[in-house]
């Protein structure tokens, strides 16, 4: 008892701090033999693809910075792929037979990041297609059921306050997990501007909308003028207080953040992007100059993630991915259960697993790298968060709380008092 008392309080803390470096050492031990995008190797892998895919582009330099060449170039064609990447015959024949069914395409850009020595190849599993897509007769075509919450327009709403419009469905690269496969069809499509001004009046006509989200496909697939012409109208609206755009081209085709359309994005704040990383093989010297100048123009960004089998259901990896999206000035900010969509069920993972990740993210990792954990509830019922139990039971006048590190402790749950009933003597709680 004397001794604890005379023990140093310096080290007690060193101690303790001796406890927490060893809580890591799983972690610090692995997380180097995760793929990162901004290692020397990834990146000298990149350029030498690069260089082949200009070869057989015949394209320049010049070229391959412009987002309009990336898009006109997406490759979509197997021999064009076999000869850029390494494929078996096997997974050749597989390509074939899911192209009849299901469009693939991907952009010079992203294509590049494939990395031929890794047979799991996170980039490869998201953009190039296997015959796991056409091995499965589960899943539905429209789980969200947005075809029943379009109320105007090209407009989906599920929400008191908040809508979505979809304003094309083309993408720079059509992610093989992509939950609305329905509208990738076969050919690309804008929104008509039709549609959209239907969508607008409805936004017009309906002032409880307070916050409009703008949606594809992939909304930087639209041309710039589109895009300002679009913005304008919402930003003119006194009841929309800011705009939301959701893009995947910062990970795609980060050539498209092009000084241009800053020049536009600027105009129109409050904006806010969210984008959509999965694996820290995303984040290269392009994609983080394109966060990191969507930043400077003073949008805040957030990250959009899908929990992916093979490529992302690993606590390790995704703690690394939302440590490094924050170097990159992206705040993570949902990670979405995949929904069972037909042709992607294979990236499907337990709901256990989810959450087995969010609490291996509490407390090992800064609050400012988790995101919420998302379940699209069916039939456009809303998203719907998931957490691990904090609260394990609860009695009269308190709750029982499990902390980070497994400790269970009774804290207190006593009802609130009206400042009137403090200041003024009344002894009855407040209601
Ligand atoms: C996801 C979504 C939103 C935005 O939801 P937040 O939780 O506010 O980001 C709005 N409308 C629809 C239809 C959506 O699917």
């Amino acid at each position: 008892m004397e001794n604890l008392q005379l023990e140093n309080s310096r080290d007690i803390s060193l101690r303790r701090a001796e406890v927490l470096k060893s809580k890591i050492e799983d972690y610090l031990s692995i997380k180097d033999s995760i793929p990162k995008g901004l290692s020397q190797a990834r990146e000298m892998k990149k350029l030498e693809k690069k260089k082949k895919i200009l070869t057989m582009l015949s394209g320049t330099e010049e070229d391959w910075r412009q987002w309009q060449w990336q898009l006109k170039n997406r490759i979509s064609d197997v021999e064009a792929l076999s000869s850029i990447i390494s494929l078996t015959e096997q997974e050749i024949e597989a390509i074939k037979k899911v192209q009849k069914k299901f469009r693939w395409s991907i952009s010079p850009y992203y294509l590049s990041l494939i990395d031929d020595d890794d047979p799991y190849c996170p980039i490869k599993l998201m953009s190039i297609p296997t015959k796991l897509e056409i091995a499965q007769k589960l899943g539905k075509i429209d789980p969200m059921a947005e075809e029943y919450t379009n109320p105007a327009g090209s407009i989906t709403r599920r929400y008191p306050d908040r809508l979505i419009i979809n304003v094309t469905n083309e993408c720079a690269m059509y992610c093989r997990h992509c939950q609305r496969r329905r509208n990738i069809g076969t050919l690309d499509q804008h929104t008509s501007r039709h549609a959209l001004k239907d969508s607008i009046d409805y936004i017009k006509s309906n002032p409880e909308i307070r916050d409009v989200l703008i949606t594809g496909g992939d909304p930087f697939t639209l041309s710039d003028s589109a895009i300002e012409w679009l913005l304008k109208e919402l930003h003119a609206i006194p009841t929309v207080d800011y705009i939301r755009i959701g893009t995947r081209t910062p990970v795609t085709m980060p050539q498209r953040i092009s000084d241009h359309l800053l020049s536009i994005l600027k105009k129109y704040a409050p904006i806010y992007i969210n984008t959509h990383f999965n694996h820290p093989a995303e984040i290269t010297t392009e994609s983080l100059e394109a966060c990191n100048r969507l930043a400077n123009a003073g949008i805040p960004l957030g990250n959009q993630a899908v929990l992916l089998n093979g490529v992302n259901n690993n606590k390790f990896v995704m703690r690394l991915l939302n440590q490094e999206l924050l170097k990159c000035r992206v705040k993570p900010y949902y990670i979405f259960h995949a929904k069972k969509v037909i042709g992607t069920t294979h990236f499907n993972t337990s709901v256990d697993e989810g959450i087995e990740i969010m609490e291996y993210l509490r407390g090992y990792t800064s609050g400012m790298a988790i995101p919420t954990y998302i379940i699209n509830a069916p039939d456009g019922k809303g998203k719907t968060p998931i957490m691990p139990q904090y609260m394990i039971s609860r009695g009269k006048d308190y709750v029982k709380i499990r902390t980070w590190e497994g400790e269970v402790i009774d804290y207190p749950n006593t009802p609130t008092r009206s400042i009137d009933s403090l200041l003024n003597g009344n002894k009855s709680p407040s209601q």
